[in-house]
């Protein structure tokens, strides 16, 4: 194992990385304010932006659950990955060379990476391996789906063979451990040894967010073939099928920028929806679609997801219901709107694209219905709508649907469409659909309505102070704007007039804590000594000095914000020197006007009425 890395080496991986281009690969960040971005948080539940990002401090911070740090700190909670892993992650993407302690250069074989690194290359193993002549069925069953070479390089579409080690024995001689191919899934346990865990099959590489390859979706292709029609990736440390969605990499660009998200059932109709010019579409792989995957879109999306939409494709058959249905409770969470749309004849996109071309696939997304009415249709379908009985029944069965709707505007609405549906009075429907709302006793939330920010793991709630817990006077406005001037521009400030106006004691405790840790800081010029600074906070008062270095200072451009930084801590200083000026008045009033001590008092009042002048020309 090669030793530490070098210290000068991560500070430069850090310096030479953009904070907000390795977020903004699994969150959308939108600028909010000079030098500074915002999005949902990746770290806690939320529906409006309270994550904050300064690519210029290297900083985030959100204001809901209190996370914070550097890019490092980021990739360690996001990903899971060590410390060493973090830079030599972010080194290997600007192609920087790590020196190491010990005066090694290899990279240190951590878990994760060998994961990673197994998983590319077994991706251009299988990739290679399409062009064989054994693989001539392979290449047969995707031209059969209108896919061409072009098609399935573009997709990384492969092809393992059928041999039981063919994969195995490319990798170890690459260098790759039984144990490291048994830890990415790629191979499994038999009595005598290690064997390829896909045989035989048409391979489509799963690729996370950032687009690494995490796993495999696997299809069978040979009648003998015993297994399953599709296998995939077991669960490893970086493949948890309950997060996964395949196209995601390719399609998360356009989603955020579309505000809109297609899913689809399977690798090929993901590949048929992008080909047709729809490239937003992704697939969850082998498992149904639940609220992990949510919460993934979710931060690709945005927080606009009120005026976002998610479009399911479903089979209009009974596991395609089942699965509407179970999208349905999940979708909820959802503020995007979402739809349901069905082929016709329930043809799936692949096959749509197959029989019709690419336009019926893009007239299939704008054949959506809106979920709500997809489910109520399902939920009335199973009675007889022309008896008493039946109607009733009908009504009892789909009262739940519109009782829980999250947008209570979009009730009333939905009470009528369903009073038209089972052709019924809507006060009847109204009334059933309020008792539906109580019979279930649970407290619903107003539409829209947050729950509240978590407090920060360990922190009492009662002690943690972040900005909006500081008293709303002048003074202690002031001196806030002042410290988040400093934290966010210090580097461009003039450390004289820092020090100086930052020598006299804050009132409030909080603030006076950020005060000192800032005041401390050895040199404003290094990057990220803002953030070593709130490091130093003491607590409970940390919280405060991280949103105050991710916080809104409010100007027009970086100018702008050190001009204005500038002339807080001048009125910071003016406010000292008027301080001790009032004392000396006051003092002077007490003192023989002729002794020792009133000539002092004279003097220095003159000092300060000089000082005073010489800040008021530097404004
Ligand atoms: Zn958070």
């Amino acid at each position: 194992m090669a030793g530490r890395i070098r210290q000068a080496d991560v500070d430069e991986v850090k310096a030479r990385t953009n904070i907000a281009d390795i977020i903004g690969e699994r969150v959308a960040l939108k600028s909010a304010g000079v030098g500074s971005m915002k999005g949902l948080c990746p770290f806690h539940d939320e529906r409006s932006p309270s994550f904050n990002v300064r690519p210029q401090a290297g900083f985030y911070h959100c204001f809901g659950c209190g996370e914070s740090g550097d890019v490092y700190s980021f990739l360690r909670a996001m990903d899971h990955v060590s410390f060493t892993e973090a830079v030599e992650r972010l080194a290997a993407r600007i192609g920087y060379t790590l020196h190491y302690e010990d005066g090694g250069a290899a990279p240190e074989h951590s878990g994760r990476a060998r994961l990673y690194a197994a998983n590319a290359a077994a991706a251009e193993f299988f990739r290679g391996q399409l062009t064989s002549s054994e693989a001539d069925i392979a290449r047969r069953f995707l031209g059969q789906r209108g896919f061409d070479a072009g098609a399935a390089a573009h997709f990384g579409v492969g092809y393992a063979p059928k041999g039981w080690s063919s994969m195995h024995s490319a990798l170890r001689s690459q260098g790759f451990s039984d144990e490291e191919l048994s830890s990415a899934g790629l191979v499994s346990q038999g009595q005598r040894g290690v064997y390829d865990r896909f045989r035989g099959r048409a391979v489509w590489p799963i690729r996370d967010v950032t687009g690494q390859v995490i796993g495999f979706g696997a299809r069978k292709l040979f009648d003998d073939d015993q297994g399953p029609k599709y296998l995939n990736t077991p669960e490893t440390t970086i493949y948890k099928k309950a997060q996964v969605l395949y196209g995601l990499d390719l399609a998360k660009r356009d989603i955020s920028r579309e505000h809109r998200v297609v899913v689809v059932e399977g690798y090929t109709d993901v590949m048929a929806c992008h080909l047709a010019g729809i490239t937003t579409a992704v697939a969850t792989c082998g498992t149904a679609f639940g609220s992990d995957h949510i919460t993934v879109l979710r931060r690709v999306m945005g927080d606009d997801s009120t005026a976002g939409e998610v479009v399911f494709t479903f089979d209009p058959d009974a596991a395609g219901q089942k699965a509407a249905l179970r999208a349905f409770a999940d979708a909820k969470r959802f503020n995007a709107q979402t739809y349901v749309a069905t082929g016709p004849e329930g043809l799936d996109p692949c096959d749509l694209r197959l029989a019709r071309g690419d336009g019926a696939v893009r007239a299939l997304v704008e054949t959506k219905v809106p979920m709500v009415e997809f489910v109520l249709d399902q939920r009335i379908s199973g009675f007889d709508l022309a008896s008493v009985e039946g109607r009733v029944g009908a009504l009892r069965a789909a009262a739940p649907v519109v009782a829980e709707l999250r947008d209570r505007l979009l009730q009333p609405e939905y009470v009528r469409v369903l009073a038209r549906r089972l052709g019924m009075d809507t006060e009847d429907v109204r009334r059933e659909v309020d008792r539906a709302g109580r019979g279930g006793g649970v407290t619903r939330r107003e539409a829209g309505a947050e729950p509240g920010p978590k407090p920060a793991p360990g922190v009492d709630p009662g002690m943690r102070v972040g900005i909006a817990e500081l008293p709303r006077t002048p003074e202690a406005g002031l001196e806030r704007d002042a410290l988040m001037g400093v934290l966010q521009f210090g580097h461009r400030l003039d450390p004289a007039l820092i020090e100086r106006a930052l020598e006299p004691p804050f009132r409030h405790p909080a603030l006076d804590a950020v005060r000192i840790a800032v005041r401390g800081a050895a040199d404003r010029k290094r990057p990220g000594w803002a953030i070593d600074a709130i490091d130093s906070v003491r607590e409970p008062y940390r919280t405060l000095g991280a949103e105050m270095l991710a916080g809104d200072f409010p100007a027009l451009s970086d100018d702008a914000a050190v001009a204005s930084a500038g002339d807080l801590l001048r009125r910071l200083v003016m406010r000292a020197l008027d301080r001790e000026k009032a004392e000396m008045l006051g003092a002077i009033q007490r003192v023989p006007a002729d002794s020792e001590e009133g000539r002092g008092i004279r003097i220095r009042l003159r000092e300060l009425d000089a000082q005073r002048r010489t800040i008021a020309d530097e404004a």
